[in-house]
């Protein structure tokens, strides 16, 4: 291999992935199929097109339609939309628990950031950290459902969704 072909091999991660996060992808929709995600980010090129990333969840394949990828260069997008997807499933997956099962989840994720934290291996820590607030937040929002309610009520329904 010649010194101006890896000089000229675009990198496989851009050093702009360094600057975004996977939660500034926002998933719109499941092709109808049910094969590929969807998400929109927005443009700072062109704030009145989004760039829109796809990702075909049983290969990882990624797709995207921004600037970068249009002339065959490597995007933020596609660098963090697996992440994207992952934290989505997970969102779903919380969002079938129960209460109990909600609650038990996430003390056991704190008590795993916890240790990560103590054996100092922040990157897993940050990706429990990560999961344990989605928990949280779903958590939060199915308590919230329920204090909303007037008193008397019967929660047993929603506790139980
Ligand atoms: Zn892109």
């Amino acid at each position: 291999m010649s010194a101006a072909t890896v000089a000229t091999a675009p990198p496989a991660t851009p050093k702009s992935a360094l600057l975004h996060t996977p939660a500034e992808l926002r998933f719109v929709t499941l092709d109808d199929a049910g094969e590929i995600a969807y998400f929109r980010s927005a443009s700072k090129s062109h704030p009145d097109r989004p760039n829109v990333t796809a990702i075909e969840i049983m290969t990882l394949d990624t797709f995207c339609f921004c600037k970068a990828a249009e002339t065959n260069r490597p995007c933020w997008h596609t660098a963090h939309v697996a992440a994207a997807w992952r934290a989505v499933a997970y969102r779903v997956r919380c969002e079938r628990m129960d209460l109990a099962d909600l609650e038990a989840h996430g003390h056991s994720l704190a008590k795993y950031v916890m240790q990560a934290e103590a054996a100092h291996q922040p990157y897993i820590a940050a990706q429990l950290r990560e999961g344990l607030d989605t928990t949280r937040r779903v958590w939060r929002e199915r308590v919230a459902r329920v204090t909303l309610l007037p008193f008397p009520c019967d929660a047993a329904p929603l506790l139980a969704a």
